[in-house]
């Protein structure tokens, strides 16, 4: 039977809902459970690929190709259940099956409106996911009170309605601020939340309560109170060091206990947390540090770049280092001396981006980490810049660009037009929509055998995440490779560059699709694991 848990979230957006979820995931996998985890995102895109990485964070791409929100990746990292594309949505998409069914005619005859069409699609989307585990943790993005969830507040009440109270519980995620003039957490906005839901028929049974220092027994019996919730259903969520040490602390607070209690399941007593404690004694107790510069366009917003961070930092905990990420603005190479701001550090990572902005920026990081042997990581876009670098810097072609860039040139790397899935032909126009067409999710790879890449993976047979238009154009290896840029990784059909390496510098690798996608605490990647492992080498040089 599988239960359902809706996460919401009140006060103020950017609580950690995402994380929470995650977290409890993880504990629920811990007592032996099946997870999986969805996100209804209320915004109006169909899905956030188009969305600027400054306004949304980081897109997170699925095995299965789909565009999703980050939330999705925290999923994913916590539990190691891969996430699918049925595991998002949002307001355009629910809008947009719906408006297909219409001129379709499966409604015929009936006037089309938010309850019961709107409603029943999102009832849809979560009632698919019925029997695909003992437990479905839904999230629903946004915060209790804009307009844009009512129509999925309505829709989790119904559903919480139909299955009953022993298959839905909801759980409401809150902030209790610090006000310094009264030197105490206030539990007003909270009370105000939960009225707010219970307004709309939803009463929470348990609320994570973030909050920036303890909550006072006094504060956790008031909110039980008020909001009439037992007291030990009043979990406090206080700010911790490391995300990794999340699940811990919402256990030793009581969040799964009481998830267990709510629903009427025994609670076991001997849960083993052995792997989330071994991580944060690896991420709090480093042996040593080194510092990575991240070389990009989307460097003020952290979330820009979420899975590469938690990435880097996977492999710094398989090394038993403390990674120091140092993010710089790419367009700073276009003018300033690369010594002056990538000097001491053990690492460049050019990491995935779009358009032509600061390109030259990164082109100018990776000549610098080439020639200064500096290990050198690029990621998609970055394996397009270091390939550009080698063309102009190396193989004389001066002109060597993109096709996305307006600037003529020689491409050497250039729109994909045609390309295989499972056998089949994918075939894109220039002038196909933006939106949902790129080279999207898992693609096999084939590595050379006894390539630094198939050390790395200790095998040649690969799968990794894709996101992207253009690719490096296979009709120029030779002319790199003669200049050590090695072909050493390709699609299974040799026409698609996957990965691009140098036998004549200590870690100089740059893969067209997204090994960050795929690291978790657990299970670190062996590209970040490696990349790490030579900025440590590189750290007892300088
Ligand atoms: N803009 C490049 C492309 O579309 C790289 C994309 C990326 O880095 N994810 O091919």
């Amino acid at each position: 039977m599988t239960r359902f848990i809706f996460i919401t979230g009140g006060v103020v957006s950017s609580l950690g809902k995402g994380l929470g979820s995650a977290a409890l995931g993880a504990l629920l996998q811990a007592r032996g459970y099946s997870v999986r985890l969805c996100k209804l995102d209320p915004y109006l895109n169909v899905d956030p690929g188009t969305m600027s990485p400054f306004q949304h964070g980081e897109v997170y791409v699925t095995e299965d190709g789909a565009e999703t929100d980050l939330d999705l990746g925290h999923y994913e990292r916590f539990t190691g259940v891969p996430a699918r594309s049925t595991d998002n949505i949002t307001t355009g998409r629910i809008y947009t099956n719906v408006l297909q069914k219409e001129r379709r005619g499966d409604y015929l005859g009936a006037t089309i409106q938010v309850i019961p069409h709107i409603t029943n699609e999102i009832k849809d989307f979560i009632a698919e996911k019925d029997g695909s585990a003992d437990f479905v943790l839904c999230e629903i993005g946004g915060t209790v009170g804009d307009i844009e969830s009512l129509p999925f507040l309505e829709a989790i009440r119904q559903f919480g309605n139909e299955v009953g109270p022993a298959r839905a519980l909801f759980l409401h995620v809150t902030l209790l601020p610090y006000i310094p003039a009264a030197g105490e957490l206030k539990t007003k906005p909270t009370q105000h939340s939960v009225k707010e839901l219970m307004s709309y028929g939803i009463r929470p049974q348990i609320l994570l309560c973030r909050a920036d220092r303890p909550i006072e027994e006094e504060e956790r019996r008031k909110i039980g109170l008020f909001c009439n919730i037992p007291e030990e259903n009043v979990i406090p969520a206080l700010d911790v060091p490391t995300i990794y040490e999340v699940p811990l602390t919402y256990h030793a607070e009581g969040l799964d206990k009481q998830v267990m209690k709510t629903f009427g399941l025994d609670d076991a007593p001997d849960l083993d947390l052995g792997t989330w404690e071994r991580i944060v004694r690896r991420v709090k107790n480093p042996e040593s540090e080194v510092k990575i510069a991240i070389v990009g366009k989307y460097t003020n917003l952290a979330d820009s770049y979420k899975s590469l961070n938690e990435a880097l930092i996977h492999g710094g905990i398989a090394n038993k280092v403390k990674v120091k990420l140092h993010f710089i603005e790419s367009s700073v190479f276009e003018t300033d001396n690369p010594e002056d701001h990538l000097k001491g550090v053990h690492g460049i990572l050019v990491p995935g981006g779009f358009g032509e902005r600061g390109a030259e920026g990164k082109i100018n990081a990776v000549k610098y980490a080439r020639e200064r042997n500096i290990p050198f990581f690029g990621i998609c876009f970055g394996l397009q810049m270091a390939v550009l670098e080698a063309a102009r810097n190396l193989c004389g072609i001066k002109d060597a660009t993109s096709s996305e860039f307006e600037s003529g040139g020689e491409h050497l790397v250039g729109i994909m037009t045609e390309w295989t899935k499972d056998n089949e032909k994918q075939k894109r126009g220039e002038d196909t929509d933006l939106g949902g067409t790129m080279r999207l999710g898992a693609y096999p790879a084939k590595l050379s055998a006894g390539s630094k890449v198939a050390e790395i993976y200790d095998g040649t047979d690969i799968s990794e995440r894709h996101r992207h238009r253009y690719e490096v154009n296979i009709n120029y290896r030779e002319q790199l490779e003669a200049q050590g840029m090695i072909f050493s990784g390709l699609s299974p059909d040799g026409k698609l560059p996957e990965i691009c390496e140098r036998a004549d510098h200590p870690w100089f690798i740059g893969v067209q699709y997204h090994p960050e996608l795929k690291s978790k605490p657990f299970d670190p990647h062996p590209l970040f694991v490696s990349f790490i492992k030579a900025a440590l080498e590189q750290s007892r040089l300088v």
